[in-house]
């Protein structure tokens, strides 16, 4: 039976090794939409993409491209090949200065060893490519659930937006290192009950793509007006979100603060 395990995750391994992170072709395009009739357009065309200031940041098959095109509608590619892209992170799969997946890990864990009574690690699930999601439990006797106003983050769920985890992993780090050192920080960990889950999408972060191993938009995947967008089949169906939902259902959050940056 063990023997059967490891082959099937050999097969696996080498199957996703092969894998690109993004889709074929796959392009970063700005999108002008200068109608209402454009606009009906793309929401229409289930696309996958953030709205910013005066354009939509689009990520866009060519297929889907030539749609909007055909459509009149004006568009900027960006970046033309998103996977050529991903591969000119080399080996680290991140921008220089910014922790990998195993740093990110390795950081969350010292902290927990070396602050015991106010910092805990706890498994959330196992993400898509075999990747453990983790969250950093962080309040005074963190061990315990006391009766404290809880709050969540997460960081990194479009693993492409590399501030995210950066940003909590540092967060994190802050909070342990000036425990009794910073008044407010102090009061914070003494009041509060604060979650971190720093890296939502490692497989995303490793390869820098927005999408999970599935190829699957986690951010367009959540429940709430779940529509079909970055390619998800249907609510939750991935296990980086099944995580989230047992996080937010396992606890009474009175705020979640989710970090999204650019690349
Ligand atoms: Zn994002």
């Amino acid at each position: 039976m063990k023997w059967l395990l490891l082959t099937t995750l050999l097969i696996l391994n080498i199957f996703t090794s092969g894998q690109q992170p993004w889709r074929e072709g796959e392009m970063q395009v700005r999108v002008y939409a200068s109608s209402r009739a454009e606009l009906d357009f793309i929401r229409q065309s289930c696309l996958n993409l953030d709205f910013c200031d005066g354009f939509m940041r689009a990520y866009l098959t060519p297929e889907e491209l030539g749609k909007l095109s055909t459509f009149g509608i004006l568009t900027e590619t960006e970046i033309s090949n998103l996977n050529e892209w991903s591969a000119s992170f080399g080996p680290a799969g991140v921008p220089n200065g910014y922790y990998t997946v195993a740093q990110l890990d390795e950081i969350a864990d010292s902290l927990a060893v070396n602050f015991p009574d106010i910092c805990t690690l706890h498994t959330i699930g196992i993400g898509s490519g075999f990747n453990v999601l983790y969250a950093l439990k962080i309040s005074d006797n963190s061990a315990e659930d006391e009766d404290e106003p809880e709050i969540l983050f997460d960081g990194g769920i479009h693993g492409d937006e590399v501030g995210g985890p950066e940003n909590m992993i540092r967060f994190a780090r802050d909070l342990c290192l000036q425990y009794n050192n910073d008044p407010y920080i102090t009061d914070l960990v003494n009041n509060r009950e604060i979650w971190i889950i720093y890296c939502l999408n490692p497989y995303g972060r490793n390869y820098m793509t927005r999408y999970n191993q599935a190829g699957i938009d986690i951010n367009r995947d959540c429940g709430y007006m779940w529509n079909g967008e970055g390619n998800s089949p249907g609510p939750f169906s991935q296990p980086e979100t099944k995580a989230l939902r047992g996080i937010l259902a396992g606890n009474q959050f009175v705020i979640h603060c989710s970090y999204h940056s650019g690349t």
